[in-house]
């Protein structure tokens, strides 16, 4: 049977609509909405786009791709059951483990039997009268429900190089965001790669290990110190399962909700030789312990941040041997960890093959186009057997606008966000009743699938209390989502990324209009977050308005 026989078929629930909820999305933010949907008893339809479950670890398949967070804290933690039933293999989980892992809990809570693979939802137009969203796909095919959760992740809209000639190449290229589910075969090959954010920090040192050359197309550097993954043995596994709830519970109390938590003394303060082994100790540690088990001021303070700057410089220099390239591989706009900082696993020593070359698009070589042989700087034209496009997202918003998502009087969302978004904790828009989003702008991420669970379990007090009170629909109040707009400003003000063009704040030169920088997420301290949810609860939702 088709999907849209089927869908014809499907007997409406009250009120003519299809579902009681439609989930867009089918990564981890979508499967636990589901589970918890379900729980409450709501009758939901997750729409995906890909042909499988999975979200980024199933799009993202390059080479190296992986958690550069620590596995035991980046899962599910609502089951006590599937945490001591799944063993994570290493450390920083690799894709294929990862995605293994989210089949498995899919396999277990049944959840795919409420998902529609293959259907990218272009459209959400609410319907006042009715009460209720009609969510179009790509095919035509429509569905109408009371409820409707965005579950489409903060980098999903992926974004090719706008660069002249972009699709003349007549080899293959790839985005990281779509690579190929057969292994690509770079042996013997010539291989190019745009781009050096965390994605291709991850896959240079592996394309480079089979390639016959690659050369790697360097606009700005970014900062990367080292992952440091192991393997966990069964014994280690067994231990942290013992040690769950102390794990998850001091996540929950950390600003990101990582395990890493900022030493309270502040860089100058202390001695330099005190500092320095300090620094050494972090950079030989696994995980983001550099980037946020350090000194409380690093990320705030010029000087301090000059200072951790200067130590990772030094360690670039060290690592690679032509000091040259090292030094091009030195960021000269953006101090350590004003960018989210990408963990490397051999990254600086890729480029003491005699395989891989560096070129500088910036200072040396601007690239002018690409051709159908390979890629056009100002100095020659270099060929290509394989071209790699990791030239990243349209962050947090990227994936919005993609959707045409019209609330109360056929207001377009992108319009609403037209100078930043506007939302109540991240979670609703004002004007777009019954919109609930999983990770939307302005709410607290930090460690994602922890912010995530955090998400959904608001959202799901949201629907409890609801269903207590025989109401159909919520809606933000405007003096709430004015105020939670201003906290959001505030908290970024402070910090040094907040003067740096990323992802994080909203710049994307591959996109028209995303020049100016926005503030994205909630920056500010995640316990804070958390108890500010906590107090919206126990107060019993008087900041959203219901009917
Ligand atoms: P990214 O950090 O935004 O990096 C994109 C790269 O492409 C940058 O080096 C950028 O240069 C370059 N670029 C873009 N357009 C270009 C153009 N037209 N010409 C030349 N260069 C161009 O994207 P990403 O590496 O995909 O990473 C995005 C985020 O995904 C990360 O920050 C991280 O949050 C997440 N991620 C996580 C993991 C993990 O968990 N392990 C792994 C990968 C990614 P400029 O810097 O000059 O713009």
């Amino acid at each position: 049977m088709s999907a849209s026989a089927e869908l014809a078929e499907r007997p409406r629930t009250s009120r003519g609509s299809d579902f009681d909820a439609i989930i867009i999305g089918a990564g981890i933010s979508g499967m636990f909405m589901l589970y918890r949907l379900r729980e409450l008893g709501i009758k939901a339809r997750v729409f995906e786009a890909g042909a499988d479950l999975g979200g980024t670890w199933y799009w993202n398949r390059y080479p190296g791709a992986r958690f550069d967070s620590e596995s035991w804290t980046y899962g599910y933690s609502f089951s006590k059951e599937l945490m001591q039933e799944w063993d994570w293999k290493e450390h920083f989980s690799p894709q294929p483990d990862t995605l293994e892992y989210l089949n498995y809990v899919a396999q277990k809570f049944d959840l795919r039997r409420d998902m529609q693979f293959g259907s990218t939802v272009t459209s959400a137009h609410w319907d006042d009268a009715a009460n209720q969203w009609t969510v179009t796909l790509e095919n035509g095919e429509q569905a109408r429900s009371r409820l409707l959760f965005t579950a489409i992740g903060i980098l999903s809209a992926y974004t090719l190089p706008a660069i002249p000639g972009r699709d003349s190449f007549r080899g293959p290229a790839y985005h990281p965001a779509r690579w190929p589910h057969t292994p690509v075969d770079f042996s013997g090959k010539r291989v190019g790669i745009i781009g050096t954010g965390a994605t291709a920090i991850q896959a240079i040192p592996e394309i480079a290990r089979q390639a016959k050359h690659l050369t790697v197309f360097q606009r700005r550097p970014n900062w990367a110190a080292p992952l440091h993954n192991a393997k966990i043995g069964q014994a280690e596994m067994q231990e942290i399962k013992s040690r769950y709830e102390e794990i998850y519970a001091h996540c929950a109390k950390t600003a990101s909700w990582f395990i890493h938590e900022a030493d309270r003394r502040k860089t100058l303060d202390v001695p330099p030789e005190e500092r320095e082994a300090f620094w050494e100790k972090l950079y030989a540690e696994p995980g983001f312990g550099i980037w946020m088990g350090n000194f409380r001021d690093i990320l705030i303070d010029e000087k301090a941040n000059a200072a951790i700057s200067e130590f990772i410089a030094k360690k670039i220099r060290q690592r690679v041997k032509d000091p040259k390239v090292a030094d091009k591989l030195i960021p000269k706009d953006h101090g350590f960890g004003t960018r989210r900082v990408p963990l490397e696993s051999g990254y600086f020593e890729a480029y003491n093959r005699d395989n891989v070359t560096l070129v500088d698009t910036i200072n040396d070589e601007p690239i002018e186009c690409i051709t159908p042989k390979g890629v056009q700087t100002r100095a020659r034209e270099y060929e290509f057997d394989i071209l790699v496009y990791a030239t990243g997202f349209d962050g947090v918003t990227g994936a919005f606008d993609r959707i045409d998502i019209r609330g109360m009087d056929g207001m377009h969302l992108k319009d609403a966000w037209t100078d930043g978004p506007r939302t109540y904790l991240g979670m609703l828009a004002e004007g777009f009743p019954n919109l609930l989003m999983v990770l939307g702008p302005h709410t607290a991420r930090g460690n994602i699938p922890q912010a995530i669970e955090h998400s959904v379990e608001f959202q799901a007090g949201i629907l409890r209390f609801m269903q207590e009170h025989n109401y159909t629909r919520v809606e933000t109040r405007p003096e709430h989502v004015a105020e939670w707009t201003q906290i959001v400003i505030k908290a970024s003000e402070p910090l040094l990324s907040s003067k740096v063009d990323s992802w994080q704040t909203g710049v994307n030169r591959n996109v028209e209009g995303r020049t100016v920088r926005r503030v994205l997420g909630y920056n500010g301290n995640g316990v804070h977050f958390r108890r500010k949810t906590d107090e919206v609860a126990k107060g019993g939702y008087q900041e959203f308005l219901f009917r």
